[in-house]
Formats: structure tokens, C-alpha cells, sequence
């Protein structure tokens, strides 16, 4: 399945699809020293824009931060980079994907004298979670793998060697014919799914975890979270779920920004609450569509306009 891409953004330059290669003696193919985003660009009221792309810039940054990675582009060129990339695609909406990783130089483990390569990709990309899963849910199994620890590994940053993890926790869910997993973090406490944040809701009120439980902390869970407090919601957002008030929750839902606000209808062969979307859930997806679509006012700093 060839991606619906035909420029890619590489080191500086734009390069056709079949340009955009690495080398097989690549340092982060070897060891997974890349970091990376995925973002959203919304065709919105008032055209095609980037949602929270600062943010997603930032996390990027402390990503290469942590494994020293030098990223010799400024904040400014990969903004650009992306917004022509949109343009020279026609694209109005689509996902982004910014990676930067250790080039070829040597296969040391140390990868001191690898360059840092660059990349971005936009495609179109609509649910993530299947068509249906916004309005009726998914049906998700907690996953026998658990979350490595932030002791282990930086949790609280996006790098991709961490994603073999969230690759065997979904496969396990896929095989056993789930959409998706929820990731238990080593303590046995809910930490997040494979690539989405974990809300619970219970009697009115709002629960998240937090980067205790050794989470990435996602941009659509910040959006929610506020989202939530304005409708006047209470909002735990370092909670510490235990695997059971899962199952007796009244609604779940993920977030992220593939799966954007995706209710969870049964954990387990359990059904969560009705076992469809439940009403907090739909009121949250509402203001969350209304705002990424510019339906309203609010928050317009969040939006880089194309
Ligand atoms: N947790 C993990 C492990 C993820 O991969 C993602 C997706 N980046 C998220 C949470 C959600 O983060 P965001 O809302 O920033 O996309």
C-alpha cells in the first residue's frame, strides 16, 4: 500500500517519494535513536491549518534533546517546510510527520560522529481508529505487555524506539480481534494506549494520568483536559487508575492526535457504561471538532494557518 504522498521534506530539501531513502547501516534503524511527531492539519472554517504545531514543535526538540540530537533547522525552517509541503500537495487536511534520527556513520552503539537526518511527510489521513469508532466506540483489551518504565527509558518524550512496545501491545489487541490495547505501566496501574491517552469518566467527574504513571503527556489530552474545565468540569489529570475502575467506569474514551476523541465501548469483552459513546464523551468530541474545524473563537492561537 503506496501512501498518497508525492514530496517529502528531507535535510533541507524537497525530494520526490522515491528520493526520500536512508542508508540500511542507518544508526536509528539499528537502535531506534529517532525522535518524532504526529500532528494534524484541519480544513477548518477558515482554511487549512496546523492544530498546536508549536507544541508539537516543542515536544519534538525536548525529544532530541534527550538523546543529544542535534537538529540543525530552526523552529522557523520546519514550520515552512511543512506549510509548503501542504501547499505543493493540495493538501487541506492531512496528518504530519516530522522525524529526525542518527544517520549512517558508524554502528557503535554511541552514535557520536552520525549526522542527524531530518524528514518531513504529510498525507491525508482521516479516523484513525476506523470510520465508525468516533460515534460507536472500540472495543479494546487491557494488553499482557506492559509500559516500560520512565526509569528504563524517557517516557515523557516521543522516540522511536519506544514504539516497539505500542506495536506488540496493538498487535496483541488486533490478533485477539481488538481495535486497540490499554498499556498497564509496571506498578499495574492504567498508563495510556499505544499511541493515545486514557480519559476515565466517573460520577461527573473527569480522570486522566499524568507522566507519574510513565505517559506521554499528549497535546490532545492538554486540549481536552482544558476543554473539559471550561464546560465546567472537574479534571484529575494525575490520576492513578487502578485496572478495575476501568471496568466499572462510566465512560472511557482515548485521545491523540491520530485517534483525535475516540469513546472506548468495552474493555475486555466488558461493556463501559451503555457500551457506546457516552454523553461527557460526545459533549467533549463536540467542542473538540468545533474547535479544530474553527467552529468558534476560542483558542485561535493553537491554529497555523496555511
Ligand atoms: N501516548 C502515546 C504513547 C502516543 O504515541 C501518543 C501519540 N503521540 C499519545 C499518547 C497522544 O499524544 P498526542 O495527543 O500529543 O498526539
Amino acid at each position: 500500500e503506496e501512501m498518497d504522498v508525492d514530496t517529502i521534506w528531507k535535510n533541507g530539501s524537497f525530494v520526490d517519494w522515491e528520493d526520500a531513502t536512508t542508508h540500511v547501516l542507518t544508526h536509528a534503524l539499528h537502535y531506534g535513536t529517532g525522535v518524532f511527531e504526529g500532528a494534524r492539519c484541519y480544513d477548518t472554517e477558515n482554511g487549512p491549518a496546523l492544530f498546536r504545531w508549536e507544541e508539537h514543535l516543542d515536544r519534538l526538540f525536548d525529544s532530541a534533546k534527550m538523546y543529544d540530537l542535534e537538529i540543525d533547522h530552526s523552529r522557523a525552517e520546519l514550520t515552512n517546510a511543512t506549510l509548503e509541503l501542504l501547499r505543493r500537495q493540495d493538501l487541506e487536511s492531512g496528518y504530519i510527520r516530522p522525524i529526525a534520527y542518527y544517520g549512517y556513520n558508524s554502528l557503535g552503539v554511541s552514535p557520536k560522529d552520525c549526522p542527524t537526518d531530518v524528514a518531513i511527510a504529510a498525507w491525508p489521513w482521516g479516523t484513525y481508529l476506523g470510520e465508525e469508532a468516533l460515534e460507536d466506540g472500540v472495543d479494546v483489551m487491557v494488553s499482557s505487555w506492559r509500559k516500560h518504565a520512565s526509569s528504563q527509558v524517557p517516557t515523557n518524550v516521543k522516540t522511536t524506539g519506544l514504539y516497539v512496545n505500542s506495536m506488540l501491545a496493538g498487535e496483541e489487541a488486533r490478533r485477539n480481534g481488538y481495535v486497540e490495547a490499554i498499556v498497564l505501566n509496571k506498578e499495574g496501574n492504567v498508563a495510556e494506549g499505544p499511541g493515545e491517552n486514557v480519559f476515565l469518566v466517573d460520577d461527573g467527574e473527569i480522570y486522566t494520568t499524568g507522566r507519574a504513571q510513565s505517559i506521554l503527556e499528549g497535546i490532545t489530552r492538554d486540549t481536552v483536559i482544558t476543554l473539559a474545565r471550561e464546560n465546567g468540569y472537574t479534571v484529575h489529570d494525575e490520576a492513578t487508575l487502578s485496572r478495575g475502575q476501568l471496568y466499572t467506569a462510566d465512560e472511557l474514551f482515548f485521545t491523540g492526535s491520530a485517534a483525535e476523541v475516540t469513546p472506548i465501548r468495552s474493555v475486555d469483552d466488558t461493556e463501559i457504561g451503555p457500551g457506546t459513546r457516552g454523553p461527557v464523551t460526545e459533549e467533549l468530541q463536540d467542542a473538540f471538532f468545533e474547535l479544530v474545524e474553527r467552529r468558534t473563537e476560542e483558542h485561535d492561537d493553537w491554529f497555523t494557518y496555511v
